[in-house]
């Protein structure tokens, strides 16, 4: 896609899921990337390994870099090193993607405060502040640039018994839009998507199991559940050039999620 050769990309949370088939997508585009984990180094190689070997499938790609970097994202001061490493190491950071995130559910009046703020921490907070950081980089340098907030259906979908979850994602959307029109006469682009329910780790308490993976996919109007690489094709576009008037926007990539699913039959 156009525009993404020689850029640089931080992506968070790029050991498994999402974030990993981001970052391969991203180098495959001739991006180099920036593959932040927070305690697997073997999961996150991986991703390196992966991501140079399919960029190589294009000779002109063949040149990307990948850098390693541990850090939670939840704490201030690796947020800033995570981001500072980036730049010493590349010499400038283009592209952020803040996917690190986590879930976890309980009953909303038996939440505990602990999980509420483990949950916020990483999806919302580690959000901001690599954000903070990359867009204060590229103020300061006068540089056009990218943040795409991984988000959810669950931005606008409420989830019951996941209260902290779908108050990160809640709260994600307003970000990506506030800091859009704040930053958007500097050629700072903010933009999300919000994937429905896909493949990867986070989910593995249904996808590992045929009987509630068919009980999951009946919710959706496509009948599948989405692949990591779906939702790593949107982020290509939108941090592309082909996406250079796009910002502010949150896309749904959910095979119909967001689309009432319950009115597919007239109701009499
Ligand atoms: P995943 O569990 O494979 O990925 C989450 C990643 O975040 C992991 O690599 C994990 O190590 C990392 N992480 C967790 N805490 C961190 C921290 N403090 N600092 C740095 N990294 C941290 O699951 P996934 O589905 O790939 O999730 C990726 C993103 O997609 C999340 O933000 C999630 O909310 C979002 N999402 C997923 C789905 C889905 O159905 N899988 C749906 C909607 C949104």
């Amino acid at each position: 896609m156009k525009g993404l050769v020689g850029k640089t990309a931080l992506i968070t949370g790029a050991s498994s899921g999402i974030g990993q088939a981001i970052a391969i997508r991203l180098a495959e585009e001739g991006c180099n990337i920036v593959i932040n984990y927070r305690s697997n180094p073997d999961a996150a190689e991986d991703t390196r390994r992966i991501a140079m070997e399919k960029a190589c499938a294009d000779v002109e790609n063949c040149g990307v870099k990948a850098l390693l970097l541990k850090g939670d994202v939840s704490k201030e001061e690796d947020a800033i090193a995570l981001v500072q490493q980036s730049i010493d190491h590349f010499g400038q950071l283009d592209i952020l993607i803040n996917n690190a995130g986590v879930q976890a559910d309980s009953p909303s009046e038996a939440l505990e405060a602990d999980s509420f703020d483990w949950v916020l921490g990483v999806n919302l907070r580690g959000a901001y502040l690599c954000a903070r950081e990359t867009i204060k980089h590229l103020l300061a340098h006068n540089r056009p640039g990218s943040v795409i907030n991984i988000s959810s259906v669950h931005e606008i979908i409420p989830r019951p018994q996941y209260l902290s979850y779908s108050i990160s994602k809640g709260g994600m959307g307003n970000m990506t839009r506030t800091l859009a029109l704040e930053y958007a006469a500097k050629g700072i682009r903010v933009n999300g998507i919000g994937p429905g329910a896909t493949i990867t780790p986070i989910n593995d308490e249904w996808t590992d199991n045929p009987a509630k993976k068919a009980e999951v996919e009946s919710h959706i109007p496509m009948g599948r559940a989405g692949t990591s690489e779906e939702m790593a094709a949107a982020v290509a576009f939108l941090a592309s050039d082909e996406a250079a008037y796009i910002t502010g926007q949150t896309l749904y990539i959910d095979g119909g999620l967001t689309l009432y699913a319950d009115f597919r039959e007239a109701w009499s």
